[in-house]
């Protein structure tokens, strides 16, 4: 399982719609190969979150874990979800940091759905249906947008709390609501 190079901004992957996988084909070893790969990728770069356009793959198709954070949010098994349709579950918009493993880094502040539902398929082609929030909310929001071409900048509403994390740390450490170990990073 070999860690793939992610492709940062400017690469097109990143701003083309990802197609859907045949459902067919899920459970074929270039898809789980494709699978594996980026689970490793993800982990070996500290995401919790990795979409296959990060890898410059164009299906719809995004991976999710986070774990070791439990004073701030519950760990999160890792999750596969393939072909994914996601709505709001609820209305209510949340900020909260984030960043992103192609624009290696930045930090900003992102609104997004408290809650999703999330339906789709997993790696054995079952059918996913699910409910998610808070910090899960947001890394599927995430990485569902990068398979329409959609990047974190552009949900952002005020530019000025864009920064890069190493400057945020020196200067808003202990800061309310600034904390780099609970950013959501996909
Ligand atoms: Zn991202």
């Amino acid at each position: 399982m070999p860690v793939l190079p992610i492709v940062r901004l400017g690469h097109p992957a990143l701003r083309t719609p990802a197609r859907p996988v045949e459902p067919g084909r899920i459970r074929e070893p270039g898809i789980q190969q494709l699978i594996d790969d980026m689970v490793e990728t993800m982990h070996d770069a500290h995401g919790v979150g990795l979409a296959a356009p990060q890898l410059g793959e164009g299906v719809q198709l995004f991976v999710y874990a986070s774990e070791g954070h439990p004073e701030k949010h519950p760990d999160i098994p890792l999750r596969v979800v393939i072909n994914p349709m996601i709505t709001p579950s609820s209305r209510e918009l949340v900020y909260d940091w984030e960043g992103c493993l192609s624009i290696p880094d930045l930090r900003g502040m992102v609104p997004r759905h408290l809650a999703v539902r999330v339906q789709g398929l997993d790696r054995d082609g079952r059918p996913l249906d699910f409910v998610a929030s808070d910090f899960e909310a947001r890394v599927i929001q995430h990485e569902y947008d990068h398979l329409n071409g959609i990047i974190f900048l552009d949900r952002m509403r005020d530019l000025r709390t864009l920064g890069y994390m190493e400057e945020w740390n020196e200067h808003m450490a202990g800061h309310e609501g600034w904390d780099a170990d609970d950013t959501a990073v996909g």
